[in-house]
């Protein structure tokens, strides 16, 4: 018999044949040292009292659960309601991932804290909890990325933290990952290394999953105390997929509820200008894990395309390909031009400026919507709020600020 999601993965990272460790001899034994320090924190009290009371009175937690009316009024009645991550501190999930392996590195007595970032939402979100904490923190990012976000780049500054830009490969975030774990090896004795998605070697996919989970288990509470049942659909941006399985996985023995993981499909799956991983690409290894990856023929890793620069990624955490392989998940691809009418759509339906990433997830609910029956609950993570991409949008439209 196939074991329950739940008790995945198994002792070695993996999620059936996805996930593991491929990783360099010399930091095995740190990546050993912080699965038995995650283990530990795992099963003490004291350490998710931390969590939940940071997570409630300095994160703004629970977030709440919206009915979004007039979005469901425009979509023909299937109801609609939206997670609002957007109400986070820093404006998106990545706090909770960030709060929770900022107080492990606390507990595991390191004080240099290393960390990526692409567009700069993941370098803010650590930059902040190491403020908070008291932490040092370094944060590795691509110079193409630097040159695109020059206003995260200064938030990062005034929060504290030193920004190394990184010129390698394509300049961008697989770039900064790689050059965040050479960090690592070389300072690996008082150095954390705080991963931003449910990617890299094991322990780091079910350690994020679990901060993250934080969003579907508040989920699970209020759509039972608004609507008495589970909903029918849970959908989500997809780019490394923590948002996507934070919300998902307290949900995944629940089989009635349906999964919809939201990829990009940039400027069109066919023109290879996309970051979809899941619908368009094949099982390979990056960043210490096995995984559905964006790759050429020759095994490359391929440059990626959306206009949400959260999507932007070649591979995807691995237990989405495991949903992916047994079905539990359906994955799809949604352009940028879809993403951003949707984006324009929750704007000016409900008064709420959606990040670029779940403006892809809200896309996908508008066209479902309108072919599902009325009595049918569907739940959007809302990852995160559009203030970040007020830029990106302005250029699209051709207007300058
Ligand atoms: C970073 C980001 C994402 C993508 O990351 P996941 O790990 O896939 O969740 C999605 N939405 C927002 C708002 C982000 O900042």
């Amino acid at each position: 018999m196939r074991i329950e999601a739940k008790q995945l993965p198994d002792s070695s990272g993996y999620f059936e044949q996805f996930g593991g460790r491929f990783a360099p001899e010399t930091l095995i034994p740190a990546l050993d040292a912080l699965n038995a320090a995650y283990e530990g924190a795992k099963h003490d009290p004291s350490f998710w009292a931390e969590f939940d009371s940071l997570s409630r009175d300095y994160s703004g937690r629970p977030t709440p659960l919206y009915f979004a009316e007039r979005l469901t009024k425009h979509c023909g009645g299937t109801q609609i309601f939206l997670k609002r991550e957007d109400l986070a501190h820093t404006g998106a999930h990545k706090i909770n991932n960030a709060l929770g392996q900022g107080l492990l590195a606390k507990r595991m007595g390191k004080r240099r804290i290393i960390a990526e970032t692409g567009a700069g939402q993941h370098g803010v979100a650590a930059a902040t909890v190491c403020a908070k904490l008291g932490l040092d923190c370094i944060v590795y990012m691509g110079e193409e990325d630097i040159s695109r976000q020059p206003l995260n780049v200064f938030r990062m500054k005034l929060l504290g933290a030193e920004v190394r830009p990184v010129s390698s490969g394509s300049k961008t975030l697989k770039d900064a990952i790689n050059e965040a774990i050479r960090d690592w090896v070389t300072n690996v004795r008082d150095t954390y290394y705080l991963l931003g998605s449910v990617v890299g070697p094991h322990p780091y996919p079910t350690m994020v999953r679990d901060f993250q989970s934080i969003i579907g288990k508040e989920t699970k509470q209020q759509i039972l105390e608004k609507c008495g049942r589970l909903p029918d659909y849970i959908i989500a941006c997809v780019g490394g997929g923590s948002n996507a399985i934070g919300i998902f996985h307290p949900f995944v023995n629940d089989r009635d509820v349906k999964f919809i993981g939201v990829e990009a499909a940039g400027k069109g799956i066919k023109t290879l200008q996309h970051a979809a991983s899941l619908v368009a690409g094949r099982v390979g290894v990056l960043h210490g894990a096995k995984s559905y990856v964006l790759q050429d023929d020759a095994g490359q890793i391929r440059e990626t395309h959306s206009i949400a620069p959260g999507l932007d990624y070649p591979g995807v955490g691995p237990e989405h390909s495991y949903y992916k392989a047994v079905g539990r998940a359906t994955y799809v691809a949604v352009d940028d031009n879809a993403a951003l009418e949707a984006f324009h759509l929750l704007s000016q339906t409900e008064g709420i400026i959606p990040a670029l990433e779940p403006a892809h997830a809200i896309s996908y609910t508008v066209k479902m919507a309108s072919s599902l029956p009325k009595k049918q609950i569907i739940v959007v993570n809302l990852s995160g709020r559009g203030d970040k991409d007020v830029d990106i949008v302005a250029r699209a439209l051709g207007v300058k600020l």
